[in-house]
């Protein structure tokens, strides 16, 4: 048998060090994230413990001591309406539309007089325009049928409303009335209550049920401004800003970009 060359033992010697150094590598880093990636809670361990509750309760007084509502309104129906209109849209664009839609249709009565496609131009660039424009004229058309113009202060009757779940209804409650009937979960709400593992829920009206059992009701209304501020400033959806955020060292989101504690698998937004 021919003996292969020193020039081509050397390369084939070559090749298989950098194969093995790869390979090695590649052990290494998945060692690695086996330690640090996210894994079980441990043992004993209760996140919705009445200390870590208040700790976070605390944390998020200090971070926004006096936030409100963002969206810009005169008066309950406005609110209501912005509300409508900020589903699947921001504050900053609803905010855009609102001040020239209340200009043009001062009163809910102006509203009720109107179709929903006469509607439709003025709240297009909100997004789902269709629906939105039903949802709200089929609201004010109610409001002044059964409750006289003026929008109801009670969770039951302004579901009646279309276009209106627990979310806007919890919203005109606490913000205009400040009556703490519930608590708002929105996109912002929903997904940073699984992070800071407020709830393993999924659904809204779950996450709401759980959140108004751990959360004293005085709180219900701050709490959910908030974590909503918090939700645009720091905990974003893509790639929260873990590294600024005050709550670091006692949140444990699987999805951290940052973390100097444990992360766990489960507690993802
Ligand atoms: S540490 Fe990161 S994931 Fe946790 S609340 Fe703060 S920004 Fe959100």
């Amino acid at each position: 048998m021919a003996k292969a060359d020193p020039a081509s033992r050397s390369r084939s010697r070559k090749g298989f060090e950098a194969k093995s150094l790869q390979t090695d590598t590649q052990n290494v880093t998945r060692r690695a994230k086996a330690r640090t990636g996210p894994g079980k809670p441990p043992k004993g361990y209760n996140p919705i413990s009445p200390e870590r509750v208040a700790e976070i309760l605390k944390r998020l007084n200090d971070l926004y001591p006096e936030v409100t509502c963002a969206l810009t309104h005169q008066s309950a129906w406005e609110l209501l309406v912005a509300t409508i209109l900020s589903a699947q849209s921001t504050d900053v664009n609803v905010n855009r539309v609102t001040p020239e839609l209340f200009r043009k249709y001062p009163s809910v009565e102006a509203f009720a007089a109107l179709s929903p496609e006469q509607l439709e131009p003025d709240v297009r660039s909100t997004g789902f325009f269709r629906n939105k424009s039903k949802s709200v004229v089929g609201a004010a058309k109610k409001v002044v049928a059964d409750f006289g113009g003026e929008v109801p202060e009670d969770m039951d009757k302004l579901l009646t409303l279309p276009g209106v779940a627990r979310k806007t209804a919890n919203v005109v409650l606490g913000t205009w009335f400040k009556k703490a009937e519930g608590v708002v979960v929105d996109t912002h709400v929903h997904r940073i209550s699984r992070r800071l593992e407020l709830t393993k829920e999924n659904d809204p009206q779950k996450i709401e049920q759980d959140l108004m059992k751990i959360i004293p009701r005085e709180r219900w209304i701050l709490f959910s401004h908030q974590i909503i501020w918090h939700g645009r400033k720091l905990c974003f959806a893509r790639k929260p800003n873990c590294v600024e955020c005050p709550l670091e060292n006692i949140c444990h989101a699987g999805d951290k970009t940052w973390s100097t504690v444990e992360m766990h698998k489960g507690a993802i937004g």
